[in-house]
């Protein structure tokens, strides 16, 4: 699949629900519980299908909202497991109900899961996600390990005032259970719309703090991976660290990926909100794969060169 900048797209980022059973800061709006909304298990699987099939889809990435508040997960992710076209599916979650859930996603086919985690304080974790609970998330990260979802990917939000003494401490947590750790740098999306520079940690001040610990060494990076991984050595310990940098070095030019949301909008650039409709091409049974066709190829022609700033729908609506 080829959008109109010329970019090859194989990632999905399916939206699973945008109930979230926390409110991060820089994440929701305010500090309410959203409605439970969920994407139809059916319709989500032949989206899936179809683009896999059809379209060259081979990366798949189930979010929310809390994608482990969807009701039939692990149900769903074997049927999608079963299909055989994908290289790759995985989960991003919060983590705060993996620890019940990990042996079942790992028997349903779920070989790899992405973790977020801002702090291992757990009054800051309580605050920064208001109401999180931060034993039950690292009880998940255990979990996971055990189970084999591996290797476990910690995602973290590196924030100014907030995190931003706690980086190394994380980066060192990580590596001492095998897990690789990412620090992703705020966006300015939802509530940061606009107010991103007071949270900013760039990438490079987070490198300095580590390599105040850490010798890294950079690994290459694959096509359109927009991390920058390093092999991280130091305090007797040995494995991957990463930074992601949307936002002081935006990779839209080599961006390869699409989103749906929970409501089966198709959304080509997270930055740029406006979506096209597949559900209309969903009757509840089946998938007008000739009418979805249509409405996908006019929809890649859509996804910007650069993603503009500063939009204000969150990722629990877009699909985090
Ligand atoms: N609930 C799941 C989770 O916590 O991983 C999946 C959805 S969540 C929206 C996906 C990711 O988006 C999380 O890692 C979260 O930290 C990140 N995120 C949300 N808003 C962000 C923002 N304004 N800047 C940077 N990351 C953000």
């Amino acid at each position: 699949m080829i959008d109109g900048c010329g970019r090859e797209i194989d990632h999905l980022r399916l939206s699973l629900t945008e109930r979230c059973n926390m409110a991060c800061r820089y994440c929701a709006p305010s500090g309410q519980q959203r409605a439970g909304r969920q994407i139809d298990a059916g319709f989500a699987f032949e989206l899936v299908r179809w683009l896999t099939q059809c379209h060259g889809i081979r990366h798949v990435r189930l979010t929310g909202g809390e994608p482990l508040l969807y009701r039939g997960l692990a149900p769903l992710i074997g049927r999608l497991a079963e299909l055989g076209t994908l290289h790759e599916l995985t989960l991003t979650t919060n983590g705060q109900a993996l620890a019940g859930q990990a042996a079942d996603l790992c028997a349903a086919g779920l070989k790899r899961i992405n973790i977020s985690l801002d702090t291992l304080v757990p009054e800051r974790f309580t605050r920064l996600t208001r109401g999180g609970d931060l034993a039950r998330t690292l009880a998940g990260i255990e979990a996971a390990i055990r189970h084999g979802l591996t290797p476990v990917k910690i995602n973290v939000v590196a924030q100014r005032g907030l995190n931003d003494g706690e980086l190394a401490d994380m980066a060192q947590w990580g590596l001492s259970r095998g897990c690789v750790v990412r620090f992703l740098e705020a966006m300015p999306i939802g509530p940061l719309a606009g107010e991103v520079d007071k949270y900013l940690v760039p990438a490079s001040e987070v490198l300095e703090r580590l390599a105040e610990r850490f010798v890294l060494h950079p690994i290459p990076q694959s096509i359109g991976q927009p991390a920058t991984d390093y092999v991280a050595t130091g305090q007797g310990l040995r494995g991957v660290i990463g930074v992601i940098a949307p936002t002081t070095r935006p990779f839209c030019a080599s961006c390869r990926r699409i989103r749906i949301t929970h409501r089966g909008r198709l959304v080509p650039c997270l930055h740029d909100e406006r979506g096209v409709d597949l559900a209309r091409w969903w009757d509840g049974r089946t998938l007008d794969t000739r009418g979805a066709d249509g409405t996908l190829s006019a929809a890649l022609q859509t996804k910007p060169a650069l993603g503009p700033q500063n939009q204000s729908v969150t990722m629990l609506s877009l699909g985090g």
